[in-house]
């Protein structure tokens, strides 16, 4: 099964909760993406030599706001990956109803092998290929896995230039000096944190006393950590591509972030803590496991081995559905992506209204919103799992659907 079969397939289960509502035609149109568009991206490499890189976007409807998402490099993107992350974007910006509908970017490229000349070249020549699909009213990049505000900065100048005025709102993710919104960068970390503080409140729990692993790196895994760190959270383990430290004392989370500053893997944090590899590190006895990588990393040979209570999804999609199976027999909780890791976009959407209004707002303020759209719709979510008796996944594709094919129905 194909990464885009799932989520076609979990878009097709929760759609039963809502079919007397709705007609097989919405679905039907749901399940595919409108246009996916490939370009091939010349660059001339600093040796002297061109190498010839693939770019995608996804764009799958936009019926009633502009296609939104990030663009991700990674040697691992493919058609039917950006495909899957659109339907995501959807999925995630309709279950914290946002006014943006659903896209994805991404280029088949390792960004760390390139020179920063290279990775503007790139950046650039992809962007000029892109631009007539790109707008404040069509599509809005921003970044996500390999990207960053640098990448954006560069995409959005190439963007400019392309349609001769100041279009800061055709991208997000920007550095604040060129019009980013504070709080963008951490976003998607205070988000999950939302979420997560507010699942354990509706069990009655509290973080006290809780042991979490992370696994995989990226910025918003170590923000994440650090946020978690600091309200006296338990993580006793925590990995990158090389690897994984345990303690069951719990890491000094200050002393993994000055290693990834020295560009260091987190294996080399102590020399007495038990080194773990991925598999082993998502096999640990912890009350929350937090997967933050890319897709699939817990699959059925692997799902049953999972001993945490609790998966929080950092990553997009790093379940994949027979291991769901699994862990729902297991009684372990999943709380999806979707949800989880809306927090970015959600930001992103606020960054957009400052440009179009050229007012900015704070850093508190942000966070203050932030909590206003993130709290509700977590309750949405779990309100509609206890009342169906499902997952909070479907749970979650239940919530965006219905107000996906409400606006959906005005127009077929
Ligand atoms: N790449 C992020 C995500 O997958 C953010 C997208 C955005 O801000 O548009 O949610």
């Amino acid at each position: 099964m194909s990464l885009y079969d799932s989520v076609q397939s979990q878009i097709k289960q929760a759609y039963q909760y809502i079919s007397g509502n709705y007609s097989k035609n919405l679905l039907e149109k749901i399940l595919r993406p409108e246009q996916v568009i490939e370009v091939s991206i010349p660059v001339h490499m600093d040796d002297g030599s061109t190498k010839v890189f693939t770019g995608y976007r996804s764009q799958h409807n936009n019926v009633k706001w502009p296609y939104k998402g990030g663009v991700r490099f990674h040697p691992q993107v493919s058609k039917d990956e950006v495909m899957s992350l659109s339907a995501w974007m959807t999925l995630k910006t309709s279950v914290v109803d946002l006014p943006l509908w659903w896209g994805k970017w991404g280029i088949i490229v390792d960004p760390k092998t390139l020179s920063k000349n290279e990775l503007e070249k790139l950046s650039r020549w992809y962007m000029s290929k892109m631009a007539k699909f790109v707008g404040p009213h069509t599509d809005i990049p921003a970044p996500d896995v390999g990207t960053d505000p640098q990448i954006m900065s560069w995409m959005l100048d190439e963007y400019n230039k392309t349609v001769w005025y100041a279009t800061p709102w055709a991208i997000t993710g920007k550095p604040v000096e060129l019009g980013g919104s504070l709080g963008r960068w951490t976003a998607t970390s205070m988000g999950w944190w939302i979420v997560l503080l507010e699942y354990l409140k509706d069990i009655d729990q509290s973080l006290e006393g809780k042991k979490i692993a992370i696994q995989w790196a990226g910025n918003a895994w170590l923000v994440f950590a650090k946020i978690a760190y600091t309200h006296g959270a338990k993580i006793v383990a925590m990995s990158d591509s090389k690897g994984g430290v345990y303690d069951e004392n719990g890491l000094d989370i200050n002393e993994i972030e000055q290693l990834k500053k020295n560009r260091k893997s987190v294996i080399e944090y102590c020399q007495w803590c038990e080194k773990l590899t991925n598999d082993e590190l998502l096999a640990l006895d912890v009350d929350i496991l937090v997967p933050a990588a890319l897709e699939w990393v817990v699959h059925k040979d692997n799902a049953e081995s999972i001993k945490a209570k609790l998966i929080l999804e950092l990553a997009n999609g790093p379940i994949d559905p027979d291991a769901d199976a699994v862990l729902e027999k297991k009684d372990i909780v999943v709380i999806p992506d979707v949800l989880a890791n809306a927090g970015g976009v959600t930001v992103s959407y606020f960054e957009q209204v400052q440009n179009n209004t050229n007012y900015y707002r704070s850093e508190q303020e942000i966070h203050e919103k932030l909590e206003n759209i993130m709290k509700p719709a977590t309750k949405e979510v779990l309100h509609t799992a206890n009342k169906h008796n499902i997952s909070l996944r479907i749970a979650a594709y239940v919530v965006s659907l219905d107000r996906i094919m409400k606006a959906m129905k005005f127009l077929h």
